[in-house]
């Protein structure tokens, strides 16, 4: 076993760094020792900061997504369409949505996708809470946008979601596949380039 050079305290600090998605044993000790070399201005106010938050955070029983109030401020707020419904997988999916700012609309966080080789199943996710907000909307929603990643899990999840929203009047749309904006065509891969041809649209 390596000898420890530092405390347990610090020891600590730096092995729960590591669990920190993108962070490695290596960069959790260089983000331990900057915040420890920045203890006022930085280390204190963070350890503040998760300690509050571990206190608020909560989960949206409307639609799942973290707030520090239930329902969350999304939606409670007033100003934005309560027609449409925006299903993204994960939370970091609706903050990416809102960061490109062309929504202004509800959500609806599915807490993953189907994937029978995980054994993650419907019942795992958030969807028959959305199937309900649609039918108790009575006819107020007028559409949903499946908003998933555009892998095979996501692709299936999105057309069962369809299916259990059949019968339902509400449209079911979902995000374009193709050229990412900047794009050259010559870097694109085959799947890309072929579903871009597909879903062409006018000038
Ligand atoms: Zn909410």
């Amino acid at each position: 076993m390596p000898k420890s050079v530092t405390g347990p305290e610090i020891e600590r600090l730096i092995q729960l760094l590591s669990r920190l998605p993108g962070l490695g044993p290596r960069s959790a000790r260089r983000a331990a020792l900057h915040l420890i070399k920045n203890r006022e201005n930085l280390l204190e106010p963070l350890a503040g900061a998760t300690r509050e938050a571990a206190e608020k955070v909560k989960i949206c029983s409307v639609c799942g997504n973290v707030d520090t109030s239930d329902p969350c401020v999304i939606c409670s707020d007033e100003r934005r369409d309560p027609s449409v419904i925006v299903v993204v997988e994960d939370v970091s999916d609706l903050w990416a949505l809102e960061r490109a700012a062309v929504l202004n609309c509800r959500y609806h966080v599915l807490g993953g996708t189907l994937s029978p080789l995980d054994g993650v199943g419907p019942e795992d996710l958030t969807i028959n809470n959305l199937v309900s907000r649609v039918i108790e909307a009575q006819g107020t929603i007028s559409e949903v946008i499946i908003a998933v990643n555009a892998t095979v899990e996501g692709q299936t999840t999105a057309h069962f979601i369809t299916d259990q929203l059949e019968g339902q009047s509400v449209k079911i749309t979902r995000l374009a596949h193709g050229v990412p904006v900047g794009g050259e065509l010559d870097y694109l891969d085959e799947g890309t380039l072929a579903a871009a041809i597909k879903s062409r649209s006018d000038f």
